[in-house]
């Protein structure tokens, strides 16, 4: 651990008598000759904002007879202490003063140092040890280990065959690897051979002390760490306990990981169907989905369950918990209504770790702390790397069990195995254990301090919105509530609105959210998922006469390099993470105010979007309305956003499971047939096209005329391909061949023969 790496911030200033300032003089060429660097300041009100801009500062040392009066110094030094309720704070003072310092600057600080009596050196070695004892603190249980073990041990004889980088310097290509990622990162590169580390397959040592650190932070009962992202995890939670023809009840806007854990598990699926509003917008599943009851029907009312096994229980169910656009389930009462008929239950939570560190978010999570314990086990899938900080990859998964059943840890860890290798990568893992130490100790703050500033954002477009509104002029709009409490959303504090979840709970009769028939206290939106909107629909499903398809404002965003999170027909979404600064606010602000300018003036193509007219002639002498309005015309005439929203709804039927629909690939009984020939395939593969990322077809369920809305909505998105090129559609199980010049949608589906053997 090098000290060098933790600055201590020393306030004070030119005006001193002689003596004192010699004293500090000499003080601060020890605190060099310690390796503790300095950071001069003379201002004692920037001390709160400097701290919050340099995390590594390790403490403040504030001369308390600087020239600033006492009471700036004791609100600093409050405010200080009330924002990091960790950091060191010391106050140098005179002993002949001490006893008129203001208890509150007393009960503030961690030390006091008598200029006019203690010792340099004394003072010094106290600061250094208190710094380095702050330092060690910042380190969770296995980085704190990596970096000790990468700071003794250079030698190495193990794998990874680069050894700490050197196999990297023997060719120019390796070295210019080597001098991008750096020393550290390549040293820190170890396998599981380092005993001293522990291992991760045995979760012991402390990799182990760090999973269970996690498991504190995160408030589970058993928490492991996942390397291969929640495509995994979700894999790893169903094979711990899905067998062959388990029965199992999905949300049927899941993600396709979950998809293929039914597939490697051989389950039986049916599905939880979500709403979705005019705006094509998918919300929750309507708790009347969760009911034993309808449970039970959907059981007899599958093809490919047999009479034999409706007596069977439903082993697990998955839910996606929040939603993309930051819907978030009533867990407390999902727990009632599911947990009493399922055996297991599983929460997919990829884009909402940070759940447990804001009290808004309370009850709305998985691990939420829960008076009833009679559930079964609830299992979540956390994508750290999406919404906290980890290198990519980097997830973990989360058990909670309930009276009903505990999860056996060795019987779990074989399904952990299974789809584990046996060559983790240790810089990962550091990220997991940094990630849980910065929820750890500065969750809450951190999270806090990103509602306020996504609310900021949010109340801001409200007001720019309605400024061009009184103009009679069109923006964008924000998905969410209009008022709190009979108040305007953009007139209510900001803290208040931080503070109070039911202004983010879903109410059942607001017009917003196009939701029907909504459950009490069921549903909240995440206030730092931000759902933009563009002109096109009104909340009933018409269109207007003109629109602004929101593919467009995404690519112009692109251009300007702001990258949107996904893109629906007519709304955006943007996510506020920790790592979004007011700028990046800024920066995407005037970036839509320009949309706007380039969009009524028509500004061409040419100038807009040059890409787009090497793609194709077709867009020769365009603008950027025209573009608009030529999308817009489609999507109308095409009745897209209605045709989809039937794609959606109704299931196709099954007629086999996926397993055995993946079967049939494996045994090569499969083709592609184009979409035109599909009418009563059986596509072996899921078609999932993305935005929304919800299957149209699971791979064995048929496309028949009981389904034939998903062919017209396939038809239509192969239409708007061919109309729009550059604009491709991002369609999973659809595969494309160029015919006389024009698009062919394909997908593998089964051959007819060998069916029913
Ligand atoms: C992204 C995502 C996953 C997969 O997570 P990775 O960490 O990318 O493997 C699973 N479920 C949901 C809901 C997701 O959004």
């Amino acid at each position: 651990m090098n000290l060098t790496e933790w600055p201590l911030l020393v306030v004070a200033d030119h005006h001193k008598d002689e003596f004192e300032k010699e004293r500090l003089g000499e003080l601060i060429q020890q605190l060099k000759k310690d390796n503790i660097t300095v950071i001069p300041s003379i201002n004692i009100e920037h001390i709160v904002d400097l701290c919050a801009s340099q995390r590594d500062i390790s403490g403040v040392l504030i001369d308390i007879n600087m020239n600033a009066s006492r009471a700036s110094i004791l609100e600093a030094v409050v405010a200080l202490r009330k924002r990091f309720p960790r950091l060191n704070i010391f106050i140098l003072a005179e002993k002949s003063s001490a006893e008129e310092l203001p208890t509150e600057i007393l009960e503030s600080t961690n030390g006091f140092y008598w200029l006019d009596d203690d010792t340099v050196t004394f003072m010094a070695g106290r600061l250094s040890h208190l710094i380095k004892e702050y330092a060690e603190s910042n380190y969770g249980p296995f980085f704190k280990g990596l970096v000790n073990y990468v700071d003794e041990f250079k030698y190495a004889w193990h794998t990874p065959g680069h050894m700490g980088g050197e196999g990297f310097k023997k060719s120019p290509a390796g070295t210019a690897f080597y001098n991008f990622f750096g020393e550290n990162t390549l040293r820190s590169d170890l396998s599981i051979s380092v005993p001293d580390l522990g291992s991760l397959l045995d979760h012991s040592g402390p990799i182990g002390d760090s999973e269970k650190f996690a498991s504190d932070t995160f408030n589970s009962d058993q928490t492991y760490y996942i390397l291969n992202g929640t495509s995994t995890v979700n894999q790893v939670i169903w094979r711990s306990q899905v067998s062959r023809d388990d029965l199992a009840l999905v949300d049927r806007n899941c993600h396709k990981s979950l998809n293929y854990a039914m597939v490697i598990t051989n389950a039986k699926p049916m599905y939880m169907m979500p709403r979705r509003n005019a705006l094509g917008i998918i919300g929750p599943v309507k708790m009347s989905e969760m009911t034993e009851m309808t449970s039970l029907h959907k059981k007899s009312a599958s093809p490919i369950i047999s009479e034999e096994e409706l007596g069977k229980d439903i082993v697990m169910s998955a839910l996606t918990n929040s939603t993309y656009d930051g819907l978030a389930y009533n867990v407390r009462k999902v727990k009632k209504e599911l947990g009493n008929h399922v055996n297991y239950m599983h929460f997919d939570e990829a884009w909402y770790a940070y759940a447990r560190f804001h009290p808004i978010y309370d009850g709305f999570y998985g691990m939420t702390p829960d008076e009833n314990k009679e559930h079964p086990p609830v299992f979540t899938s956390h994508s750290t790397h999406k919404l906290l900080n980890a290198f990519s990859q980097g997830s973990m998964l989360h058990i909670k069990n309930g009276d009903k059943e505990a999860i056996v840890p060795d019987e779990f860890n074989e399904a952990y195995m299974m789809h584990a290798s046996t060559s983790p990568n240790y810089p990962m893992i550091a990220s997991l254990d940094v990630s849980t130490k910065m929820m750890h100790d500065n969750g809450v703050q951190m999270s806090h301090d990103n509602i306020l500033d996504a609310i900021e954002l949010r109340q801001k477009m409200v007001r720019i919105q309605k400024e061009f509104l009184q103009k009679g002029e069109w923006f964008f709009g924000m998905w969410q509530p209009t008022e709190y409490k009979g108040e305007a959303f953009e007139s209510v504090t900001k803290d208040t609105l931080a503070e109070n979840q039911d202004a983010w709970v879903l109410q059942p009769n607001a017009k917003w959210h196009g939701f029907e028939d909504l459950e009490e206290d069921f549903i909240l939106l995440d206030p730092i998922k931000l759902t933009f909107t563009t002109p096109g629909v009104e909340a009933d499903g018409t269109y207007t006469e003109n629109g602004i398809p929101a593919g467009i404002v995404a690519d112009y965003l692109m251009n300007k390099g702001i990258v949107t999170e996904k893109t629906d027909t007519y709304s955006f979404l943007m996510l506020h993470s920790f790592g979004t600064s007011k700028g990046k606010q800024g920066e995407l602000l005037s970036a839509l105010l320009n949309f706007k300018k380039d969009y009524d003036n028509n500004t061409s193509l040419e100038v807009v979007f040059p890409n787009l007219l090497e793609e194709s002639d077709k867009y020769q002498g365009m603008g950027l309305k025209d573009l608009c309005d030529a999308m817009h015309h489609f999507y109308k005439e095409n009745n897209f956003l209605a045709e989809m929203q039937k794609a959606f709804e109704n299931l196709p039927e099954q007629t086999m499971k996926p397993a055995d629909a993946y079967e049939q690939v494996v045994r090569k009984n499969v083709e592609y047939t184009y979409l035109e020939d599909m009418m009563n395939k059986i596509p072996a593969v899921m078609i999932v096209p993305y935005p929304p990322g919800i299957p149209v077809m699971m791979g064995g369920e048929i496309l028949n005329d009981a389904s034939k809305a998903v062919y017209n909505y396939l038809s239509i998105l192969e239409k708007y391909e061919n109309t729009f090129p550059g604009y491709e559609k991002d369609i999973h199980g659809v595969e494309r061949d160029i015919v006389d010049g024009k698009i062919k949608y394909k997908t593998l589906c089964i051959k007819e023969t060998n069916l029913g053997e």
